[in-house]
């Protein structure tokens, strides 16, 4: 079995139509005469056995004639020039032939093949001159008005075919548009509201075998009144009994022929669809195959040859329009695409959170490549949107995509060619996306489209439209070309178009844009934000400094009044002097403690491997020294070594100092315990605070089993002479023993954060490096 008609659809009937030249059928249809003429002479070398029956003369009586002696001299001279002048393509010429003693109107074409001239005849219909008619011309100067005027594609070809179906009036008239893989599916309908509809239906390539498409770029019509009619064999110079004038070898190249014979094949299959006459015109645009206009009819129907024409001027302008529509269509996508991308850049770039501008609204970001679902992915914080896999799953792509693909965009429309695992999730991820707006952190954005068997838009059930006769012959048969398409388009989604990948990437320069700006507007608030410091400081010790003399003179002078002078004042007075000079010297603690604090802006770090197993004894024998000796001995437990830090031991020596100081004196303990230590590696990772901490860094910690802190002063505590009790209570102090921890931690680019049990404990944790090793 062969197939060589557009639309058949069924598989059974395409074995080898691949390979089947239909173009060298070797028959014609008999609504005309078919004759193959030499090129000098015009001799008719072939003919079709059909010639009695328009011309009354036997083929055979043709064969070795010019075909000039037929005519009347009026068409003579006019065929003579066409013949002269033809191509390949068909031309009109109207031709006069006396039959029978009267004189007779044909319709002829010529056109140029191989060596040779054809020539086709069919009598011209009784109202038609051959040309376009006014009316025609008219009907036709409307219609290309019309189409003109309607720019969406759908629209477009749904005007296209009621345009040709009022012109031709076929039953059915249909678009059938190929796609990639040239698979078709039906774009546009008309027909008896009665008959099932095929819009929306898909058939596989092999449905139009490769030489059927080769044939309908070359000729743009394929006209067949009368899918019953017995095909008219082609007689010859050597199978006539006239004898051979000339030598005819090579099977007729029927490609350009309007006359060209059925396919038996696609004879079938129309009749079996209920089809008697067709007419199809080709799409050709950008010198390819776009489609087909098919036009079905459920009787014989004959078009004259003017209006086959106009239909082909027609199919010429839709294809032509059909460019420039399919560019404004895509077009106007672009255009969608870039206004939702400007929206994104914007939103970006005013965002406080950056991965909330990117997921909301969440359409938005689907939109962008018309995806159907999409992941955000920053390291293991999975946002997912709209139809995707499961987390787990996206989780592992991720993982892949990460180190699998090199590109910052990687894109494919068939997922499980490159990831097998996806065979399990096609139905939502067949197409896929990458977008790495990282290289090192997992900063990534996947779009997902579905296997594209699940957007297939049937027009109606499709088991509906399958019907089978007694003899098992399917008469429509969508379900077998879909299952053969399904086959191909298996785990394939749409793919993506380059307007759409260009879109992502831009999103993705957008994105790194934005955070460098950002991060250069962070360095320069980080240089201003030094540069105020350093001003502070110097500030504050220039200030606390000059403060001291005048307070010296006050306390001085105080204390001469209450020496020489006292006698002079009454009691109060004499309180008042003293209240006086006392407030004076706690006045000059704090500048000392104020100065000690802005010193350590001003000063340079001195940073060398600091052992802290020596550092810290150190430290407890000062504090030991400075106790009351009525007061138990301390008790400072080290449960392990101490690490060697990279630090000032000048200034770690104070942070030590200063937080063992406070769990001795923050506490109702006769007998207070503390403990220094260093987090190990599992309790570091129980620590929630310490997660983002490097590895080669230490976390430190002092722990106390004191009075503790409530949580609402945590962060307060550690501003400057910031206390929580009473000036005295606690053996009194300044409030700036932790502002001076804290300073000095962040000096040596670590930090420090309490936690504490109110009435219980508390522990003070601070991250210095540690040594390189
Ligand atoms: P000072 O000890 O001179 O008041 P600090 O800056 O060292 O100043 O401490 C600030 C405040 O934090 C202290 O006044 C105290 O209220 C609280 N504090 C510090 N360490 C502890 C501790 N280990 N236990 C309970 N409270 C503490």
């Amino acid at each position: 079995m062969r197939q060589s008609e557009p639309l058949h659809g069924p598989g059974r009937l395409q074995q080898d139509h691949e390979l089947f030249p239909v173009h060298l059928i070797g028959s014609t249809q008999p609504y005309g005469v078919l004759m193959v003429l030499t090129e000098s002479t015009f001799t008719i070398t072939q003919v079709s056995q059909n010639t009695f029956d328009y011309l009354d003369i036997r083929p055979q009586s043709l064969l070795g004639k010019s075909v000039l002696d037929l005519l009347e001299p009026s068409s003579r001279a006019q065929l003579q020039q066409s013949l002269r002048t033809c191509t390949h393509h068909p031309s009109y010429v109207p031709i006069a032939i006396t039959v029978a003693n009267t004189v007779k109107s044909f319709d002829g074409l010529v056109h140029r093949t191989n060596q040779c001239t054809i020539l086709e005849l069919e009598p011209a219909s009784p109202q038609q001159t051959g040309q376009p008619s006014g009316a025609l011309q008219n009907n036709l100067h409307q219609v290309i008005a019309h189409l003109r005027g309607v720019n969406d594609i759908t629209d477009f070809l749904q005007t296209a075919v009621t345009e040709i179906q009022t012109l031709t009036g076929y039953d059915r008239v249909m678009v059938y548009q190929f796609d990639q893989y040239d698979a078709g599916s039906v774009v546009a309908e008309v027909k008896p509201p009665e008959e099932v509809s095929y819009l929306g239906l898909h058939y596989p390539a092999t449905d139009i075998p490769t030489s059927v498409r080769q044939l309908y770029q070359q000729s743009t019509v394929r006209f067949i009144p009368d899918l019953t009619a017995p095909p008219v064999e082609l007689i010859t110079i050597e199978n006539s009994a006239a004898g051979p004038a000339e030598e005819v070898t090579s099977p007729l190249d029927l490609t350009y022929a309007t006359l060209r014979g059925v396919d038996p094949c696609c004879i079938e299959y129309h009749q079996n669809m209920g089809v008697a006459a067709l007419l199809v015109i080709a799409l050709v645009k950008d010198n390819q195959l776009w489609g087909l206009i098919s036009c079905h009819h459920r009787t014989p129907k004959f078009l004259p040859c003017s209006t086959r024409l106009a239909c082909e001027v027609l199919g010429q302008l839709v294809a032509a329009e059909l460019g420039s529509k399919v560019d404004k269509t895509e077009l106007h996508y672009i255009n969608s695409l870039r206004t939702i991308q400007a929206d994104f850049v914007d939103s970006i770039a005013n965002a406080k959170n950056f991965k909330q501008a990117l997921i909301e609204p969440a359409l938005r970001l689907l939109d962008m490549v018309s995806a159907q679902g999409a992941a955000v992915c920053l390291d293991q914080d999975i946002t997912l949107i709209g139809h995707t896999p499961t987390l787990e799953e996206v989780k592992t792509l991720s993982k892949w995509a990460m180190t699998e693909t090199s590109t910052e965009i990687f894109h494919t429309s068939c997922l499980s060619d490159v990831y097998p695992t996806a065979a399990t999730f096609k139905t939502v991820a067949s197409g896929l996306i990458v977008l790495k707006i990282s290289q090192f952190r997992r900063y990534l954005i996947l779009w997902f489209r579905p296997e594209v068997l699940q957007t297939v838009n049937w027009a109606g059930d499709p088991q509906t439209s399958v019907h089978e006769t007694d003899e098992g012959h399917i008469l429509l048969c969508p379900r077998n070309s879909f299952e053969q398409w399904q086959e191909i388009v298996q785990a394939t989604a749409i793919p993506w178009q380059p307007a759409e990948i260009t879109n992502a990437v831009a999103l993705k320069n957008a994105i790194v844009g934005i955070v460098l700006n950002k991060a250069d507007e962070l360095a320069q608030i980080n240089l201003e934000l030094e540069r105020s410091n350093r001003e502070l400081d110097s500030f504050a010790y220039a200030a606390s400094h000059d403060l001291k003399e005048p307070l010296r003179g006050i306390t001085n002078f105080s204390n001469i009044l209450l020496k020489r002078h006292g006698q002079a004042l009454n009691e109060s007075g004499i309180k008042r002097l003293q209240t006086l000079v006392k407030l004076a010297e706690r006045m000059d603690g704090l500048i000392d403690a104020l100065l000690k604090f802005s010193r350590l802006g001003q000063t340079a770090l001195l940073l060398q491997p600091t052992d802290l197993n020596l550092l810290v004894p150190t430290v407890v024998e000062m504090l030991q020294a400075g106790r009351e000796e009525d007061l138990p001995p301390l008790q400072v437990q080290i449960p392990l070594p101490l690490p060697i830090v990279s630090a000032d031991p000048v200034l770690i020596t104070e942070v030590f100092s200063n937080l063992l100081s406070n769990a001795l004196k923050y506490t109702d303990k006769p007998q207070p315990l503390v403990e220094i230590g260093c987090l190990t590696h599992e309790e570091r990772l129980e620590q929630q605070a310490a997660t983002d901490i490097t590895p080669d860094s230490c976390v430190l910690y002092v722990k106390d089993d004191g009075i503790g802190i409530q949580t609402r002063h945590f962060q307060n505590i550690f501003r400057l002479f910031k206390r929580l009790h009473e000036r005295d209570s606690y053996g009194g102090g300044t409030g700036v023993g932790l502002t001076i921890a804290k300073k000095i931690i962040e000096r040596h680019g670590g930090r420090i954060w309490v936690e504490s049990v109110y009435g219980e404990k508390t522990t003070f944790y601070f991250v210095l490096n540690c040594k390189e090793k």
